[in-house]
C-alpha cells in the first residue's frame, strides 16, 4: 500500500489487518499521520455486525439447549472460518484501492543550517 502523502510503501496487507492500524497509521517515511477511509470503516462495522450476529446465533442456539457445548465451540469455529473466508478477501480488495486518507501532514523537517 502506498502512502497517499509521499507516495512511498508504507504497510503490509498483514500489518494492515492486525490491530488497530487499518485506523491510524504514521507512514514510516514521511511521517504523514493516515487514517482510514469511510470505505474500510463501513466495511469495518459490517465485518463487526456480522461477528455479533454470528456469535450471538450460535450462543443463542445453545442457551435454547438445541446444540451441546462442544457443537457450540464448533459453530463458533466454523462462523469465525466463514466470516474470514469472506472478509479477508473482501479486505484485500478494499486494501488494494487505498484504504487511508492523510489526517495530519508530516511536520515540517527543519532547514538544515548553510
Ligand atoms: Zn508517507
Amino acid at each position: 500500500m502506498h502512502c497517499p502523502h509521499c507516495d512511498a510503501e508504507t504497510i503490509s496487507f498483514t500489518e494492515w489487518s492486525i490491530g488497530l492500524n487499518a485506523f491510524r497509521w504514521r507512514c514510516p517515511h514521511c511521517e504523514a499521520r493516515l487514517g482510514a477511509t469511510t470505505r474500510v470503516k463501513l466495511f469495518a462495522a459490517v465485518f463487526f455486525v456480522a461477528g455479533l450476529a454470528v456469535g450471538g446465533y450460535a450462543v443463542w442456539e445453545y442457551a435454547s439447549e438445541s446444540v451441546s457445548k462442544g457443537e457450540l465451540r464448533l459453530n463458533l469455529l466454523i462462523g469465525l472460518a466463514v466470516l474470514l473466508m469472506i472478509g479477508l478477501p473482501v479486505g484485500r480488495v478494499i486494501f488494494g484501492g487505498g484504504p487511508y486518507r492523510v489526517v495530519e501532514q508530516p511536520p515540517e523537517t527543519p532547514d538544515t543550517p548553510e
